[in-house]
């Protein structure tokens, strides 16, 4: 099975996936905190073969990320969630081929953004399963946080009746409760007392969410440009955390340029 699991990771390197981690179904019934997912939504009730769940993670690119709510960010949010589905469907037929019955988990478990005002709960949740798999830890802006990208990062998953080993869960926090998510919501949504404890306000979360997208400028997105954890801000020399700060003379160029993106191609609605 090491044997597999190196196969897996490679495979996903071949299809441009930079994150995969491994969770042992039955993590899923040995709850890590309280309130845990209830029954119906773990794996073995989706799937009963499922013995591993197998988490890409893609990343959000930072550049983009800040130019939020913006056309771009829109466009990098559609394009990342059809690559992680389509390299998930990918991986489970790669596993089925090899006789491992295997299924994928769609990224986004919702038709229309409008389903979550009423009901803002999903069939299975990524960032739960990309916890068990050890590739991060939660924030307090409510998703999870990894090494590589802060939360800045799109994860799908593939239930598999392949036993691989799984990875460790991650110990410790990488949230350092800076508070600039909770800071920056437009809509108060995240209380700021930390995951689970703290929940994000989901249907003020929503409400925004649905406005931004009638001006193809969904998802919002400014809870996780702000976080200040992440590899991918030394990448992007976007240590200093003033550049976001409104007033900072020394930062107007940035400013300028993610104004000029926010200016073109997105607002409100103008068909007839
Ligand atoms: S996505 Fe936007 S509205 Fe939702 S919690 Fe984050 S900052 Fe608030
Ligand atoms: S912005 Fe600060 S408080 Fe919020 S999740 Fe990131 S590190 Fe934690």
């Amino acid at each position: 099975m090491v044997q597999l699991k190196q196969r897996i990771i490679r495979k996903c390197k071949s299809m441009g996936v930079p994150m995969v981690g491994f969770a042992s179904s039955e993590r899923w019934d040995q709850p890590p905190f309280q309130p845990w997912i209830p029954e119906e939504f773990r794996p073995r009730a989706i799937l009963p073969e499922a013995k591993t769940v197998i988490v890409l993670g893609m990343p959000v690119t930072l550049p983009v990320v800040e130019t939020a709510p913006s056309i771009a960010h829109h466009q990098l949010y559609k394009t990342v969630n059809e690559l992680l589905d389509q390299s998930t469907y990918l991986l489970s037929n790669y596993l089925n081929v090899m006789g491992y019955g295997s299924m994928f988990v769609p990224r986004d478990g919702y038709g229309h953004l409008s389903l979550l005002k009423d009901k803002p709960i999903v069939f299975f949740s990524q960032r739960h399963a990309a916890f068990l798999a050890g590739l991060g830890t939660f924030g307090v802006n409510n998703v999870l946080l990894t090494k590589e990208y802060g939360s800045r990062v799109r994860f799908g998953s593939v239930f598999t009746a392949a036993e691989i080993d799984p990875d460790p869960i991650m110990e410790g926090e990488l949230c350092i409760r800076c508070m600039r998510c909770v800071k920056v919501c437009p809509v108060k949504a995240l209380p700021g007392q930390g995951y689970p404890r703290g929940l994000t306000d989901k249907e003020a979360c929503a409400r925004r969410n649905l406005y931004l997208l009638e001006r193809y400028e969904a998802p919002c997105g400014l809870c996780i440009k702000v976080c200040p954890i992440g590899e991918d801000r030394e990448l992007f020399n976007r240590k200093d955390m003033t550049i976001y700060d409104d007033g900072e003379a020394r930062h107007e160029a940035l400013h300028r340029a993610w104004r000029h993106v926010q200016s073109y191609g997105s607002g409100p609605h103008t068909h007839a």
